[in-house]
């Protein structure tokens, strides 16, 4: 069989595994054409599907990999790295550690939970704005799924202080206290229209945006930009636009503004190997996001 979408054709047979992509929406993810580039790249008979699905549908449709016997693993998005971790049999350290899921692995017809993201933000981090956490402060927005582990492997990195500023306050408040109490590091959760905000913005230096607000195109930045302070990092995990309005904003104002397409990448190439035990062409798999997104 062979179909073609965006920039790759995919061949599988029928005994092809099938790789999935848990969320809700899903239409945004580049994950498909990136991990089917990469199955592609490595010769595997398989093929990444999104796989929308509400959160009142999600146990049921985990239970169904549990007898699938051609799964090949599969990703979670937005909303449900929260609930994933629920749902699953076995823990990596790291998900277990963070309280989040976006990788499932296949392990005898039972299901292991484990969390890339993290380990991708920090390499993104480190490879492309040589930024390393170690003695920063940092200010993040969001108090989801992706900013648990954000905020985890920044304060395991060494960040001396993270500031968690989120809509509903008792979810950041609570992602500050888990945070505190894991690692030691002094964390504090706020709501949007805390006085605190500014001086803990200006004070820092990555600025952090893990909320959804910017995936639309004509989403406003999740916060005032006047706040941010030249030469400061602006990390934004949205990666679809390449460049959201905080980006731009950012830049305006002599800060450095990095998207989170190496995110992205990093932590599907992690998630890969996790499935396959293989190391996957990066290269194969950037390119085939860069061609969907340029
Ligand atoms: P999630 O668990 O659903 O969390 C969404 C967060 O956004 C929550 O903090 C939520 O606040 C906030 N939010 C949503 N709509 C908002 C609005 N209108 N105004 C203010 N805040 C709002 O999702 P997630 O899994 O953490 O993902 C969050 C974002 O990160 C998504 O855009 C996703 O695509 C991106 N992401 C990128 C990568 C990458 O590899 N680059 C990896 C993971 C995630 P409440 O708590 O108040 O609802």
């Amino acid at each position: 069989m062979c179909l073609r979408r965006d920039s790759i054709s995919l061949r599988f047979t029928a005994a092809a595994k099938v790789f999935i992509l848990f969320g809700d929406p899903v239409a945004h993810s580049l994950s498909p054409v990136m991990q089917n580039a990469a199955l592609q790249a490595a010769g595997i008979d398989g093929l990444y599907i999104p796989w929308r699905v509400q959160s009142a549908g999600l146990p049921a449709a985990f239970e169904s990999l549990r007898g699938m016997e051609n799964f090949g693993g599969a990703n979670v998005t937005i909303p449900h790295k929260e609930q994933a971790f629920a749902l699953v049999d076995t823990l990596t350290k790291e998900a277990a550690a963070v309280g989040a899921v976006n990788t499932i692995v296949a392990r005898g017809g039972r299901l292991l939970g484990a969390n890339t993201d993290g380990q991708g933000f920090l390499r993104s981090l480190q490879e492309e704005a040589d930024f390393l956490p170690c003695g920063k402060r940092v200010v993040i927005f969001g108090a989801g799924g992706a900013a648990r582990a954000v905020s985890f492997s920044l304060a395991e990195a060494g960040a001396v202080e993270l500031t968690i500023v989120n809509r509903t306050v008792e979810r950041a408040q609570s992602l500050a206290e888990f945070v505190d109490r894991e690692t030691g590091v002094s964390a504090i959760g706020l709501g949007p229209d805390d006085p605190h905000i500014p001086a803990r913005v200006r004070d820092c230096t990555l600025v952090v945006n893990t909320t959804s607000v910017g995936l639309g195109p004509s989403d406003p930045p999740p916060i005032d930009p006047a706040l941010l302070r030249p030469g400061a990092l602006v990390y934004d995990l949205i990666y679809r636009p390449r460049e959201t309005a905080l980006l731009r904003e950012a830049e305006k104002r002599g800060c450095r503004a990095l998207g989170g397409l190496g995110m992205l990448l990093y932590q599907g190439a992690l998630a890969f190997a996790l499935w396959t035990g293989q190391t996957p062409s990066e290269e194969a798999m950037r390119q085939a996001v860069v061609d969907v997104i340029a």
